[in-house]
């Protein structure tokens, strides 16, 4: 049998189920909607959801012979930087995702590794890893602040929506520019 480290979730934590109310028979469901704030480090460098800033949760708990079965829908706002302008994006992410945490000491429990099935600690559920991978795994590598974004001159840095259609730079060879100063 499985060694299990003491309970330390704390029941009151914004992203920890309490599942006392579930009747452990298969079958058995709680819907449950939450608005919590959100926890540091959700996200990726380019974009994440800023810490404290509302997620909302809906959830729905069932029971199945070897544990709750959580499916759960995530509401939260973003923000970052477009990956070609650098300028400001905000946005707003929908993702869903379900996992089923195993009872501790049932079969689930004794027989499958820790990244396969989550687990539960007495009656409590930690949504914060899965939510995390979730939220993670749903934004863009590549954030841009439209699809069309045309990114900045590379020249100048000027964004090329506030340049006109045929703004280009002379390409100034350093032999050129010599000759320019001989010149004069
Ligand atoms: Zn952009
Ligand atoms: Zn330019």
């Amino acid at each position: 049998m499985r060694e299990h480290p003491p309970n330390h979730l704390d029941p009151r934590a914004p992203l920890v189920l309490d599942t006392r109310d579930l009747p452990r028979s298969p079958g058995a469901m709680r819907a449950v909607e939450r608005v919590v704030p959100a926890p540091e480090h959700l996200g990726l460098e380019l974009i994440r959801v800023p810490e404290g800033a509302e997620l909302s949760l809906r959830l729905r708990m069932e029971s199945v012979s070897e544990g709750v079965l959580v499916s759960a829908q995530v509401h939260a706002p973003l923000v970052g930087e477009c990956g070609r302008c650098l300028r400001e994006i905000s946005d707003t992410l929908d993702v869903s995702f379900q996992e089923l945490y195993a009872y501790e000491h049932s079969t689930t429990d004794d027989t499958t590794d820790e990244d396969e099935v989550g687990r539960m600690q007495g009656d409590l559920i930690n949504l914060e890893p899965e939510l995390g991978h979730a939220v993670v795994l749903a934004l863009p590598n590549h954030p841009v602040c439209r699809p069309d974004c045309p990114g900045l001159c590379p020249e100048c840095g000027v964004h090329w929506d506030e340049l006109p259609e045929d703004h280009h730079h002379r390409q100034v060879d350093a032999r050129w520019a010599a000759l320019e100063q001989f010149n004069n």
